[in-house]
């Protein structure tokens, strides 16, 4: 790279908020002593802090066993069971609290609340029927199941008997599902006959059938399908039950009632789940998580960055099919022992209050979110959250970054200038958040997720491996430089791309057992300010190149965002045969608005003044959508591959592919 091209675009410094006195006042992580007991050179034994908050059966002998590199090992020697951590230890002092509050779809539908007692008699009662399955610890259970109590009840069984559970999101194809069941060698699937989402129901039943064909197209069997009933007393879908293939759970489950299963205790390192990325950039990935690393990042960071009290009601509104879910709905929360919300449906339905309705009836008062819902729900009802009386003390954001226009509504509107707001970054992964603020310690700044977390040390390189210092202004490739205890041990089946994958780029010596050694690359563009934090540009793939100059996609699309009529935007690189790759802006408007030159020219001179002549687009296009993962994050890819008249490749993963064919049709047929 040269000089030229690490030059990045000045932006605006946005300026610091400080947390609340009150929310200062009860946090978790209040004394700044904490910050020095996660210093460097206490690395790695601080994150003793973590483990100690689980219950051990065998207590580790070695922190981090560095001996096989990148194949870490944390609490090397130690034995426990997460689901003995996230239930049964809970039941003496907390058996009557809620340890899930779910919330149905249909608004007239009773809210059920799921106590750690009950939970702990479902969780044993579905290990049974597990057992008697024949699946044994170790096997692979592909689940794909919507957002229903059933999903961590399976999950926290699974773990009882030390089998690796791998959630498919229920948003997936039965295609999807088929893939993955493929790559984990799963030969049981439990799955729904249905759910709620957006006023309709959905035939799930019928995605099994086609994932079973799928997986066996690629040559793996599944034995068995476990069919849950989402009511009881009615069958949902239109398919019929394979014989011999197919069990409904709740027909069998009275079997079971009473039965106990003894938690299995498991090595540290055994695998507890696999979870597959969203697939933003290519094929998604089988991110192997451990049993005793995992469970103790997510519940230290769920403690310290969540700031979750006993007394909290925490809702963290993603689905569980995605890895903040399995992180930050079910095993962090739990392993703390709190009150975690699950519901089922979308922000938007029946109207854009459904999540302010929600909030001030459980009493919320601690919100997370990603921005993409954040901004739809900017764009569908601006003044909702002030009709409601709920106080959030904490919210987070995570999965994008967050533009600073978005990020002050959330602050000023949605937490009512009460709450704090954390942005975390990180990654399926990486098991838990990499970059975020402690909520009381450090203030918050608008487009930054803030300085690494407790116990991990960020560095940017550029392409030859050169440090590129914090304050520079240079945007680089942003690593990880020590291992910690929440990262992937490896790519299920793939050892080697795991290997190349995250440490190819910047391994010094493949043959050094020092963790100094291995710097973890996380996949994204970075640039770091002189205070430590970070702002995310995007994929190392979106960062735009123009000229000698690199873009970051994220500053791109903030300056369009501030553009009154636009309500989402994404930046995409075009080959130009004169510079190389220009710019061009594609934007969607919020409901009411007419697409106009006007429009077009306000986007063009928002990024001229807020970023320079250098970035200004080639084209703006106002297209209807933007192409999503079923996470909800734009596919840039997919928008760039028009643009340039190019195969948009694999998309599977879209939750609405036929606004591709729109956007071709619109911007192939004006070029
Ligand atoms: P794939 O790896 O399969 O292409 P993916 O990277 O979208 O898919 P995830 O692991 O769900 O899959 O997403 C992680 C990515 O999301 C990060 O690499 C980063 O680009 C983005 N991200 C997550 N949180 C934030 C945040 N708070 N700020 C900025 N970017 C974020
Ligand atoms: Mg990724």
């Amino acid at each position: 790279m040269s000089t030229e091209s690490q030059i990045a675009v000045h932006w605006r410094e946005e300026e610091y908020y400080q947390p609340p006195a009150a929310f200062i006042g009860q946090a978790n992580a209040a004394d700044p002593a904490l910050l020095e007991q996660f210093r460097e050179e206490n690395f790695p034994d601080c994150f003793r802090a973590y483990a100690d908050l689980l219950t051990w059966d065998t207590y580790w002998h070695t922190t981090l066993d560095t001996s096989d590199p990148p194949f870490w090992k944390w609490f090397a020697g130690g034995r426990l069971n997460a689901c003995f951590n996230c239930v049964d230890r809970h039941l003496a002092a907390n058996r009557d609290k809620a340890a899930f509050i779910w919330v149905p779809e249909p608004e007239d539908e009773p809210t059920r609340p799921l106590t750690y007692q009950e939970l702990y008699a479902q969780v044993n009662e579905v290990a049974a029927l597990l057992h008697d399955v024949g699946v044994q610890a170790g096997d692979r259970v592909t689940l794909h199941l919507p957002m229903v109590p059933e999903l961590p009840v399976c999950m926290l069984a699974c773990a009882r008997l030390g089998i690796v559970h791998s959630q498919v999101f229920g948003g997936f194809s039965g295609t999807a599902c088929g893939d993955r069941i493929a790559d984990s060698g799963s030969r049981i699937l439990i799955t729904m006959d249905g759910y709620h989402r957006a006023g309709k129901i959905s035939d799930h039943k019928t995605k099994a059938d086609e994932a079973v064909e799928a997986a066996a197209k690629l040559g793996q069997q599944v034995d068995k399908v476990l069919v849950w009933r989402r009511y009881p007393d009615r069958y949902l879908s239109d398919s019929t039950m394979v014989e011999g293939r197919d069990i409904f759970v709740d027909d069998l489950l009275p079997r079971y009632r009473g039965h106990r299963v003894e938690p299995r205790s498991m090595p540290a390192e055994a695998p507890l789940f696999l979870m597959y990325s969203s697939g933003t950039t290519g094929r998604p990935k089988g991110c192997q998580h451990s049993t005793g690393g995992y469970l103790a990042y997510v519940a230290g960071t769920s403690k310290y960055y969540q700031d979750i009290h006993p007394t909290d009601t925490y809702w963290c509104a993603a689905d569980i099919g995605w890895i903040t879910g399995h992180s930050y709905i079910v095993y962090g929360p739990l392993a703390l022992g709190a009150t975690s919300v699950l519901y089922e449906g979308v922000p938007t339905y029946p109207d854009a209050g459904r999540c302010w309705r929600i909030a001030e009836r459980l009493g919320v008062n601690i919100f997370h979110t990603a921005p993409t819902t954040i901004r739809m729900l900017r764009k569908l009802g601006p003044d909702e959250p002030a009709r409601y009386a709920y106080h959030f003390k904490h919210m987070t954001t995570v999965g994008e970054p967050i533009e600073p226009e978005v990020w002050r509504w959330y602050h000023d509107v949605v937490g009512k200038g009460e709450a704090v707001v954390v942005d975390t970054w990180w990654m399926t992964e990486t098991g838990g958040f990499l970059g975020a603020t402690l909520p009381a310690l450090q203030p918050m700044k608008p487009g930054s997720c803030g300085p690494g977390v407790l116990g991990i040390y960020p560095v940017i390189y550029d392409d030859e491996g050169n440090t590129v210092d914090p304050g520079s202004g240079r945007a680089g490739n942003v690593c990880i430089r020590n291992p910690w205890p929440g990262v992937l041990q490896t790519i299920w089946g793939q050892p080697d791309r795991f290997k190349q994958l995250y440490y190819g780029r910047y391994c010094r010596d493949e043959k050094s057992t020092d963790w100094h050694d291995w710097p973890f690359l996380c996949g994204d563009g970075a640039v770091q300010a002189a205070d430590g934090y970070l702002r995310i540009l995007g994929r190392i793939d979106d960062v735009i190149n123009v000229a000698g100059h690199r873009l970051g996609t994220k500053e791109l699309e903030s300056a369009a965002l501030t553009v009154p009529e636009v309500a989402e935007a994404a930046a995409v690189p075009v080959v130009d045969e004169l510079r190389g790759r220009v710019v061009e802006m594609y934007v969607a408007l919020n409901p009411g608005e007419e697409p106009s030159e006007e429009i077009e020219n306000k986007v063009t001179h928002a990024i001229d003044q807020q970023i320079g002549k250098i970035a200004r687009p080639h084209a703006v296009w106002i297209v209807p959508d933007m192409p999503k993962t079923r996470s909800g994050k734009i596919m840039r890819r997919v928008i760039a591959a028009v643009s340039n008249f190019a195969d948009v490749g694999d998309v599977t993963t879209l939750a609405n592919p036929e606004i591709v064919e729109d956007i071709r049709h619109h911007v192939q047929s004006s070029k």
